[in-house]
């Protein structure tokens, strides 16, 4: 990669929950978080049950799941800017929407404090396994994929239809170039065969996207970060 990567080591994964309040590393992993809520009896965070990922890029990203999002349970996160300033900034400076962060471009999350409130251990995990038998059915989980490709439209441009329907309805269900397919079981994911290439990924996606835009004048948004450089 040409450019400055940041790895955020173990001393950035930790989580610490003092009443209904977590506070996690931007290293700690999204999964873990949930699940040590749950066992402190704090629920509204079992949507990071199945989020594949960390806390950094959940900010990043305004993670989410089955209608619940970063948004709802960020109380403020801890950023570093590119002066090396330390900056501490409530849910509405980070300016969220739909898997989306608008802080400011160059920020390092560090850290974060959510709100959750007081339910018990066995319903909150309860909830959690019901949304990892969903996530199960419902999408490739043990395919190597990105997860959701392109981001959901804006309902009341695409006639209230998901990502997922308008390739449907173009066909692009199971649709192959190279070594890359189109799930067959949840076609906004896209799955590695073995050999894709970024290429391979890029000119199905692409695809995907122009077909859509022709045929029903709706435009998908990438919801996958692409960085690099074409080859
Ligand atoms: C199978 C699968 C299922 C998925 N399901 C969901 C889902 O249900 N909901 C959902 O929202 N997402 C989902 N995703 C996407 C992904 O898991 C989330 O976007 C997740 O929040 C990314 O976290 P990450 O730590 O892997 O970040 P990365 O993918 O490494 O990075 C994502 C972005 O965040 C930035 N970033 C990461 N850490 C930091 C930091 N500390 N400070 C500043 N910026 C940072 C990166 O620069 C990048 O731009 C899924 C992905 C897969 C593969």
């Amino acid at each position: 990669v040409r450019g400055v990567v940041f790895r955020l080591g173990a001393p950035f994964a930790k989580i610490s929950i003092e009443g209904t309040r977590v506070v996690a590393g931007a290293a700690a992993l999204d999964a873990q978080v949930a699940r040590q809520a749950a066992r402190a009896g704090v629920a509204g965070l079992e949507f990071y049950r199945g989020v594949p990922g960390t806390i950094g890029g959940a900010l990043a990203m305004n993670a989410g799941a089955y209608d619940q999002e970063t948004k709802d349970i960020l109380v403020e996160a801890v950023a570093f800017d590119r002066d090396g300033r330390r900056r501490v900034l409530k849910n509405a400076d980070m300016k969220f929407a739909y898997r989306h962060c608008g802080a400011g471009e160059g920020l390092i999350f560090t850290e974060a404090a959510f709100k959750g409130r007081a339910d018990d251990p066995a319903a909150i995990e309860a909830r959690m396994k019901a949304i990892m038998e969903r996530r199960e059915k419902s999408q490739p989980i043990r395919e190597k994929t990105g997860g959701s490709t392109f981001a959901n439209p804006d309902p009341s441009k695409s006639g209230g239809r998901k990502a997922w329907q308008l390739i449907d309805e173009v066909g692009g269900r199971g649709r192959v170039v190279g070594d890359a397919q189109c799930s067959d079981q949840h076609c906004n994911f896209m799955i590695n065969r073995g050999k894709a290439t970024a290429a391979d990924i890029e000119a199905l996606v692409e695809g995907l996207r122009k077909d859509v835009l022709n045929r029903t004048g709706v435009e998908l948004r990438w919801e996958i970060r692409r960085i690099g450089e074409p080859a």
